[in-house]
């Protein structure tokens, strides 16, 4: 599976990538990652990066390109990959396009995380308290005042491909001002609808999403199948709905778990009655509850 994570600094797509690289075994490709390691390192990369990196601006073209021709022929990336921060500017999508071409290897998706500009500078903020309580050394990237020209940057020279991915049908927009997790389920969900992940995979998250309905089904699916592909095919389905409308889709999601709550309700409480009449050793009335209950 490769993917590219869009989104400006902050909408989260390091944690994204980092969850996705857990699940799936792939490589997070990180071109900001890289070019502070370069920092660090002083290679000549880096002393070319230095002074750009602090002040917010973009690295040439040329140098990311050549970054990313390099790491994607790495024998860990042959599983697949998240590009995250690359490509950046529309000549580097065309690059990478062509990069791709010669290597004979296919992008499968791009996800876009959109997030209320409002919402970054306090989420920047949030990550630099944290990495400052755990003793981590501060981007010197992470100022309000660089966060600024970052987000200007992103908004003059990233933000195109947002058209230019959706030209090439390959855009798949995701809520980021959600939880985590709940992005974490809709990038899965838009994976599992695209065809990069095998709906097996996919089970997993599924699960967590709604645990009694969900479990029931996996059970059900792994003595049948046929059915379980079938249904398998059919969230696909909706899930690429909800993708392309995501405010009502997480209206259905919460409509849908609601009701699953309410049915695990009034099920235990069945079950309940049911134990209570055992006891009294009404074994009979106790299974005809349990049924007529559990139904509605
Ligand atoms: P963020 O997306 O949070 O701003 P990154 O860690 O992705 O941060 O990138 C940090 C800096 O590294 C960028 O501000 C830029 O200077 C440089 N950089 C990273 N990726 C690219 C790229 N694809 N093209 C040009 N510069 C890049």
């Amino acid at each position: 599976m490769r993917i590219i994570l869009l989104g400006p600094p902050g909408s989260g797509k390091g944690t994204q990538a980092q969850l996705l690289v857990q699940r799936y075994g792939i490589v997070q490709l990180s071109t900001g990652e890289m070019l502070r390691a370069a920092v660090a390192a002083g290679t000549p990369v880096g002393l070319k990066a230095k002074e750009i990196m602090a002040s917010g601006g973009l690295v040439p073209d040329e140098v990311v390109v050549g970054i990313i021709s390099d790491r994607i022929d790495q024998p860990d990336a042959r599983n697949g990959f998240i590009l995250d921060g690359f490509p950046r500017t529309v000549p580097q999508a065309a690059a990478l396009d062509e990069l791709l071409k010669q290597k004979h290897l296919k992008l499968d998706a791009v996800i876009e995380l959109r997030v209320n500009e409002s919402a970054l500078l306090n989420r920047v903020e949030t990550r630099v308290a944290q990495m400052r309580e755990r003793g981590e050394e501060v981007r010197v990237d992470d100022t309000p005042e660089v966060l600024t020209k970052r987000l200007a940057s992103y908004r003059t020279q990233t933000e195109p491909l947002i058209h230019y991915y959706s030209e090439r049908r390959k855009l798949s927009t995701i809520d980021g001002m959600m939880a985590i997790d709940e992005v974490t389920r809709a990038i899965h969900r838009q994976l599992l609808a695209l065809g990069a992940v095998e709906p097996k995979a996919h089970s997993r998250s599924a699960a967590k999403a709604a645990p009694a309905k969900k479990a029931k089904a996996a059970k059900k699916s792994a003595k049948k199948p046929a059915k379980a592909a079938k249904k398998a095919a059919k969230s696909a389905k909706a899930a690429k709905k909800a993708v392309k409308k995501p405010v009502r889709g997480s209206k259905a999601a919460t409509k849908t778990a609601t009701k699953a709550a309410t049915k695990k309700a009034a099920k235990k409480a069945a079950k309940a009655t049911a134990r209570k009449a055992v006891k009294k050793g009404a074994k009979k009335s106790a299974k005809k509850v349990t049924k007529k209950r559990a139904k509605g």
